[in-house]
Formats: C-alpha cells, sequence, structure tokens
C-alpha cells in the first residue's frame, strides 16, 4: 500500500472475515474501524466493492431487509471495514426494525476501535427524515461520522451541487458544524480518492 498523495491509493487486499449477528460476539480488534451504514437499497454494497476493487466482496442485498448481520472486512491487514445493517426499511415488521436499532446503536455506542461512520444518501432522492433523524442521532450520541451522497452519476451539470447544497441546509437547520460530505458513484468512481485519501490519511 502506497499512501503517496501523488499516486491514487488502492486497496489491493481486502478479505471478508466473517458476519456477526449479535454484538456481543463481535470480535474485538484494536485496528481502526470504519463503518457504512444507510437505507437499504443506498448503493453500500456497490460503494464498498468500488472502494475495495472487489465486485463481490460485500453482497449486494437484493431484498431490502435481507442483511440483519454486521459484516466485517479486514483491509491490507491495517484496518477494518464494517458493513452494517441498513436502517428505515419500510418492508419489514416493526419487531425487525427494533431489533437493527438496538443492534446498530448498541454497535455504534460501544465499538471502541470505531474510527469513523460513513452515512450513505442516495443523491437521487430527497434526503429522508429516518436520515436526519439518524444522523440527529449520531450527533447527539457523539458518534465521529461522515457523509456520503451516493450514485452521482444520475445527476448532471448544476444538480449536484445544488444537491449538495439542500443537504447542507437541512443539516444546518440542526447543526451548527456540518460534518465532511463526500460523493460517489460505483458507476464512474467519483469520489473514491477523496474516501480512500480520508481513510488512510487522516
Ligand atoms: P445496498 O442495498 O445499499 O447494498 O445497495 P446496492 O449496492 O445493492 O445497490 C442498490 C441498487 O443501486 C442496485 O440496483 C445498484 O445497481 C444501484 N447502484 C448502486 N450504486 C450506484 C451508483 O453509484 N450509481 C447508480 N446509478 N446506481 C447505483
Amino acid at each position: 500500500m502506497d499512501y503517496r498523495m501523488d499516486k491514487s491509493i488502492e486497496i489491493a487486499h481486502a478479505k471478508f472475515m466473517g458476519s456477526w449477528e449479535k454484538n456481543e460476539q463481535l470480535p474485538e480488534i484494536s485496528k481502526p474501524e470504519f463503518a457504512f451504514i444507510g437505507r437499504s437499497n443506498v448503493g453500500k454494497s456497490s460503494l464498498i466493492n468500488m472502494l475495495c476493487n472487489r465486485k463481490g466482496l460485500a453482497k449486494t442485498s437484493g431484498q431490502p431487509g435481507k442483511t440483519q448481520s454486521i459484516n466485517l472486512f479486514d483491509i491490507e491487514s491495517a484496518l477494518i471495514f464494517c458493513d452494517l445493517p441498513g436502517y428505515g426499511y419500510a418492508k419489514v415488521s416493526k419487531k425487525l426494525r427494533e431489533k437493527f436499532s438496538r443492534m446498530i446503536s448498541h454497535y455504534l455506542k460501544n465499538r471502541a476501535n470505531l474510527y469513523c461512520l460513513f452515512i450513505l444518501i442516495d443523491l437521487r432522492i430527497p434526503m429522508q427524515q429516518i436520515d436526519l433523524d439518524f444522523i440527529d442521532w449520531c450527533g447527539e450520541n457523539q458518534i465521529p461520522f461522515c457523509l456520503i451522497g451516493t450514485k452521482s452519476d444520475a445527476l448532471k451539470g448544476t444538480k449536484l451541487d445544488e444537491k449538495i447544497v439542500e443537504m447542507e441546509q437541512q443539516l444546518s437547520a440542526t447543526w451548527a458544524e456540518l460534518p465532511p460530505i463526500f460523493v460517489s458513484s460505483s458507476t464512474n468512481g467519483a469520489g473514491k480518492q477523496a474516501i480512500l485519501n480520508y481513510i488512510f490519511n487522516n
């Protein structure tokens, strides 16, 4: 792995470590962990695969609500990526939703090596109340987080800039300080270097 700024950062070794359905069973790890979360279909698996240069590493969920576990990936034997279950499915039962949120909140509040949570937001649609609620919850609980606007390829011309300004305005209604906001596309690779640079050089 070469971290120099004049070269692009590429992950050459990403390994699926396992899938855990209970927080208590998650292995304790001292390496910095970067977690990814968002509503179902936000493009989380595609993003993880793009960052890791591995098509089938994170499994695309396909069916909303299917991923009920926490998946860990070893990245270059240097750090960990954590694929968290999505939040806010309309189609799963209330009981399942509660299980998700307990699992997610327990992980976020207790994971000692959590370095940063990437909250993914689908740029093609308006930011949903569940996204704003989740962001507020993270802020209130002092979870270190960044936002990643996904599927940027779908917004042409000035639409992308307008969308980011709109997101910033929505967040500014509650928060004095804005989190870092990245923009990504798994289709054309946009944002890959900026996100990897944040992960490896921060
Ligand atoms: P997940 O459920 O959050 O893991 O989302 P997936 O990665 O499975 O993607 C959900 C859907 O969005 C799939 O149909 C993908 O092909 C599509 N998708 C994912 N990333 C992008 C992107 O960057 N651009 C576009 N246009 N579509 C995307």
